[in-house]
This record gives structure tokens, C-alpha cells and sequence, in this order.
């Protein structure tokens, strides 16, 4: 079952269908899960739809990798989140996708032993304290820094308080302090499972049979007529309508033109959800190392209270594998990031000496590193919406001129970095513009 996942993966993301120049009820930009679900959506209501991606493959953030380490590492969504409501959990089950059930058991080292019981619930104890403060304040509708909150917990100087903010910062993709109190608590969670075979892999199941240009970045969009012209390197596209998915740091970069420049309130709603940092570092071992000899469970995550929020969360032994993934976030995913992959590396086997010592790094066979905050066409990990901006999530869902339509993760309010708020997103703006286009 694996090994045909695999091969679907590399045969949606080789397939290729060459843009003509186009005219068609609705032009899509980008490939990833919102502009898959858009598409898919319009098509299924038999709007003509032409899909262009900038890059060679579909999925976008959802991108499961299986030749770098020979397993399936997913470099970018991983998780299903808030699994009890999350579409692509019946998707998973649709079509015979394993993923666990079951909470993610963090263990927690202190630079010479590991956390007691008693330790670890002091930890979850803080942790719950923590978030229920910051979503107090949000419940009371209150948009200010997530961290004005913490500031009475910080003044107790918990030694747990430097794992929560690596923790905060992991999830949200920047600090407490450039983060709205309000997002964190529209959030909606409840649960995550990860899927075995790779989350990407179930994304590339879901884009199969799904007709896109590959290769053809939009350079130009003009919404000035009754349509939308879209010009690319590969032909223009003229449409009644446009949705536009690409994440929001590529659309600050000015990647695409749009004439009329978009009005204020859309810049102000861009420059209001930045894309936050989060890279992974996978470490491979030629064999179990840490099942075998430490006993470590399948699926743990792995805390480091030294040096912490500036050092990585581990996720170890996925489904058992052989395998530790570095998760390291904000400054410190930039800075590494910066230094390139070897940094990476080096940086993770230190961390995990740290717990397990040098008998693990000797065990380390091949390596695997992330780069989004680089990544041309993405420019970061996720949306993050800065501190009085929460409110930006919905202006910059809100269409304009009635046939320019805007979707991906930073257009959710309750599920926003995440594949799933992507793919509600995705069916949403296609939705408004398919009623839109029917009434022309
Ligand atoms: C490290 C990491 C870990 C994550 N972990 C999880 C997780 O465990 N669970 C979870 O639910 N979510 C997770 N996420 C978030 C999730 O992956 C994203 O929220 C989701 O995939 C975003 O989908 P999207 O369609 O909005 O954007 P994208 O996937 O970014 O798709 C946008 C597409 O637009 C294309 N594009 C850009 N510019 C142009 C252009 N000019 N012309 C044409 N195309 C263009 C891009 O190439 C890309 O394919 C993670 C993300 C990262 C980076």
C-alpha cells in the first residue's frame, strides 16, 4: 500500500498539462490544498477552470518526501489538527489511509535526567495555565500581544516557562509577543493525528485526476475589465473570475502585479498575517536506535528544558521508524535556515546528545532539512496574525469587485496554518465564485 502511494505521489507531481492561452470561467493560482479544493469545487459544478502552480509539483506545503530518507518524511503538514472535525480524517478513511489516534505523548529532559511524573504534569500544569490566559483575553475579545497575558506567570519564573514558548512558538510560527491573543484563541483544536503514509501523500491522493499547469507562476493579474486577465510565463489567462491561494509573504513580495494595485485595506490585511517560521530537521539511524535501546515509545515528542524556547521539540520514532525530526521554530528556524542544512544537522545531533548521548549520533545515517522561510513560492510556514490583527483573516477572505476571490490558510479564522483550514478556505471562495460566475 505504501509503495503505490509513493508512486502516485511522483506521478501526480510529474504530470503536466501545458497552458494554452486560456479563457475560462475561473483562473486558480497556486496548487496546494486550497487551490486543489477551489478547483475542484468550481469543476464539479461544471465551471471551466484553469489551474497554473509556480512550482513542479502539486500539494504545496502538503509535501511528503520519500526519496531523501527512503520513508516517508513529510516536510511540510504532518498532522491531521483538530482531527475530530477535520474533513481530510474522512478522506483518510475514504481511501484506507492509517493514521493514530492517540495523544502525543511529550516527555521532557532537563540536561541530566529526565522530567519526573510529578515534573511532567507541573509542565502541563503551566501550559494549561498559560493558554487559558492568553484565550481569557481573547474570549473577552481582546487583541494584544499573546504575551501581555503570561506577563503575571512570568514573574513567578517558572522553569517551565521557556517550554511553553518554544511549544507557543512550534504551533503559531512566531513568539507570544508578535502573536494576537485573539487568533491563538479562535484557533479551533482538538486532537492531531499523524498520517503514516505521509500527510502529503494523502494530499497527492486528493489532487489526483486534478488538471494544472505546473510550472507556470502568475506574474500579472489585471481585475480592471468585467474579468480578470492573468498573465503567466506560459500565456495569459483570461476569466470571469479569479482565486488567488498563494500564501501571503509571496503576495507582500509583490511576486504578482495586480492592476489595479489591490486597495489598502487588502495590503493592510496581507502585511497583518505574515507567514511565520518553522523548518524540520529529520535525523535517520541506521537502525532502532532509540526504540531499542532507550525504550523511547512510537510517535513521543521530546522536550529540551536547557536552553529552551531556543532550542528544537523531537518528534521520535514515527510509527516506529528509525527516525528523530527536529522542529525548530521563529528566529531560530530563520537563523538555522541561514546557515543551511549541515548547520541544521549539526545543530539537531547536539540537541539529541543532550538526552540520549553520543551513542545516538554514531547510529545517523543520512539527514533530511526543510527551508520554507526561503522557499520562493511560499516564503515561510504557516500565517500568523500579529498582535490587533486578528480581524485581518476575514478581510483578507473578502472578495473584491466580485471576481477577485482570495483563499489558503491565512484566510481561516479557526483553523488558519493548518490543511484543513486551507481546504475550507479553498471550497469557500470557490463557492462565492461560482455563484458569481452563474449570474454573468
Ligand atoms: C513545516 C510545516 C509544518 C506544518 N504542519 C502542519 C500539520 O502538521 N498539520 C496541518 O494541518 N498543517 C500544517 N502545516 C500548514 C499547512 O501545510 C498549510 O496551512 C497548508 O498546506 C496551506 O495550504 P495553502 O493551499 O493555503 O497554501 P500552499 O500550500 O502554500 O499553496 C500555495 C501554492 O501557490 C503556489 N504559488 C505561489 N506563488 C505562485 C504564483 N505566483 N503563481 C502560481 N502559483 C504560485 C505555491 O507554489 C503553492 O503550491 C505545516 C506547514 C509547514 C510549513
Amino acid at each position: 500500500m505504501s509503495d503505490e502511494r509513493q508512486d502516485r505521489t511522483r506521478s501526480t507531481t510529474r504530470g503536466r498539462a501545458t497552458l494554452r492561452s486560456a479563457d475560462v470561467d475561473l483562473v486558480v493560482i497556486g496548487a496546494g490544498i486550497a487551490g486543489l479544493a477551489a478547483t475542484k469545487t468550481a469543476r464539479a459544478e461544471g465551471l471551466s477552470v484553469a489551474l497554473i502552480e509556480a512550482s513542479d509539483r502539486v500539494g504545496g506545503r502538503a509535501h511528503t518526501d520519500t526519496d531523501t530518507l527512503g520513508l516517508p518524511f513529510d516536510r511540510g503538514c504532518h498532522w491531521l489538527h483538530n482531527a475530530r472535525h477535520n474533513p481530510f480524517r474522512a478522506l483518510a478513511d475514504r481511501w484506507g489511509f492509517v493514521y493514530r489516534k492517540a495523544a502525543i505523548e511529550r516527555r521532557t529532559h532537563l540536561g541530566d535526567r529526565w522530567a519526573t511524573a510529578a515534573e511532567e504534569r507541573a509542565r502541563e500544569r503551566f501550559e494549561d495555565e498559560a493558554s487559558a490566559r492568553i484565550d481569557a483575553v481573547g474570549a473577552a475579545g481582546l487583541d494584544v500581544p499573546a504575551s501581555e497575558p503570561l506577563a503575571a506567570l512570568r514573574e513567578r519564573a517558572s522553569p517551565w516557562e521557556p517550554v511553553f514558548t518554544r511549544f507557543f512558538t512550534a504551533v503559531m510560527g512566531a513568539p507570544p509577543e508578535r502573536c494576537s491573543s485573539l487568533d491563538f484563541y479562535n484557533y479551533e483544536d482538538g486532537g492531531d493525528y499523524p498520517v503514516r503514509d505521509g500527510f502529503g501523500t494523502l494530499v497527492a491522493r486528493y489532487a489526483e485526476g486534478v488538471d494544472v499547469s505546473l510550472e507556470t507562476p502568475a506574474r500579472a493579474l489585471d481585475w480592471s475589465g468585467a474579468g480578470v486577465v492573468v498573465d503567466t510565463l506560459r500565456g495569459r489567462i483570461t476569466a470571469r473570475a479569479a482565486i488567488v491561494t498563494v500564501p501571503t509573504s509571496v503576495l507582500a513580495a509583490g511576486v504578482i502585479r495586480f492592476t489595479p494595485q489591490l486597495p489598502a485595506w487588502k495590503l493592510a490585511a496581507i502585511d497583518g498575517l505574515p507567514m511565520g517560521h518553522t523548518n524540520k530537521i529529520a535525523l535517520k539511524f541506521d537502525r532502532d536506535v532509540l526504540g531499542e535501546d532507550f525504550g523511547v515509545p512510537e510517535n513521543a515528542a521530546l522536550e529540551l528544558r536547557p536552553g529552551a524556547p531556543q532550542v528544537p521539540g523531537f518528534e521520535l520514532r514515527p510509527f516506529g521508524r528509525a527516525l528523530a525530526i527536529a522542529h525548530v521554530a521563529g528566529s531560530l528556524a530563520q537563523e538555522l535556515e541561514r546557515a543551511g542544512p549541515l548547520a541544521m544537522v549539526s545543530f539537531a545531533r547536539d540537541q539529541l546528545r543532550i538526552a540520549f548521548g553520543s551513542k545516538v549520533q554514531e547510529r545517523l545515517v543520512a539527514h533530511a532539512t526543510t527551508a520554507w522561510s526561503s522557499a520562493p513560492w511560499t516564503l515561510g510556514a504557516f500565517s500568523t496574525a500579529a498582535p490587533g490583527r486578528a480581524a485581518a483573516r476575514e478581510e483578507y477572505a473578502r472578495p473584491l469587485a466580485e471576481r477577485l476571490f482570495f483563499a489558503g490558510d491565512a484566510a481561516s479564522v479557526d483553523a488558519f496554518g493548518s490543511a484543513h483550514g486551507a481546504l475550507e478556505s479553498g471550497i469557500t471562495a470557490a463557492r462565492a465564485a461560482i455563484d458569481r460566475v452563474r449570474l454573468l
